[in-house]
């Protein structure tokens, strides 16, 4: 989805963000996540950050079930011993780390956890038992001079490239379509973790694969320093949009113009559909929508 405003752009470029008394202002700490979700529409953000109490939310999505009980146990299997890492030790980590919520009923639940074990089992087949990552399911975290950027990457292997050891990011997917390189190229979550994971490693990272659990492909993209920077850029001018408008409901602008809705195809899976004036007219998804296809 394209950012929606950029008021702020130019503001972006300055190295050092100085407030009037010569102190530098508050940098805005944010993960990928709450930068995207203002990217996709500034309306959800508001609802999800601003707004306090939290408009009610819809109910829980079996999606959402499904790659959080995925993402524990391929976390908790770098937990153990080397010896004890094998296949045949994914139905006691998925069935620990099972999410139960969102499902039509308990067939279906049934259909996709045998799916998303056979997923897993044939995934962990193809993995070194030796080979521990640099990180797993580890926060990095970095400063510009308008982000504290934190985020917690799904893996952070260690490799060998042309220079010495380096860092690859990789981040598990689980939803129904395929990925391509594209996904992994345009990705601002991705290369904010490798921005960040250089930090903390002092180590080059510019590698960041996305691994498709359920056809078991890799996709992946090299970035360089400059794509690296170009993607913090965007992200800066995000969060600086983002103050502006905080700032401007605070000094009394109406919030329904600040964070506009954008109205699309995401309003259908958005938590707060009902709440929302745009969304409400969009046709509603069920909780089980997007893991019906692994019962059928
Ligand atoms: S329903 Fe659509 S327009 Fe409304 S907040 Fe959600 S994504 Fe934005």
């Amino acid at each position: 989805m394209p950012p929606t405003r950029s008021r702020a752009t130019s503001k972006a470029a300055v190295p050092e963000q100085l407030g009037f008394t010569g102190m530098p202002e508050k940098l805005f700490v944010c993960t990928p996540s709450k930068l995207g979700t203002y990217t996709d529409c500034p309306r959800r953000y508001r609802y999800s950050y601003v707004d306090r109490p939290t408009p009610p939310k819809g109910p829980p999505w079996a999606h959402n079930s499904l790659g959080a009980s995925v993402h524990t146990a391929m976390k908790n299997w770098y937990m153990l011993p080397p010896e004890r890492r094998e296949p045949g030790a994914a139905p006691t980590l998925l069935k620990a780390t099972w999410v139960r919520e969102g499902y039509r009923d308990v067939e279906q639940e049934r259909a996709t956890y045998r799916r998303a074990l056979d997923w897993l089992e044939t995934y962990l087949a193809g993995l070194d038992p030796e080979e521990q990552p640099l990180g797993v399911e580890r926060v990095v975290a970095a400063k510009t001079s308008v982000l504290a950027l934190n985020g917690r990457a799904d893996r952070i292997d260690e490799r060998t490239g042309p220079e010495g050891p380096e860092s690859v990011i990789v981040d598990y997917k689980t939803g129904r379509s395929g990925l391509s390189a594209d996904d992994a190229r345009g990705s601002q979550a991705l290369a904010l973790y490798a921005f960040a994971a250089q930090r903390v490693f002092r180590r080059p990272c510019r590698r960041v694969e996305l691994h498709h659990l359920p056809t078991g492909t890799v996709v992946a993209h090299e970035h360089t320093e400059e794509s690296l920077a170009r993607q913090v850029r965007r992200a800066e001018e995000t969060a600086l949009d983002i103050m502006a408008a905080e700032k401007a409901v605070a000094a009394g602008a109406d919030p329904d113009e600040e964070f506009p809705v954008n109205p699309g195809s995401l309003c259908g899976w958005c938590d707060f559909r009902k709440v929302c004036p745009a969304g409400s007219s969009a046709p509603a998804k069920d909780p089980w929508t997007a893991v019906e296809h692994l019962s059928a």
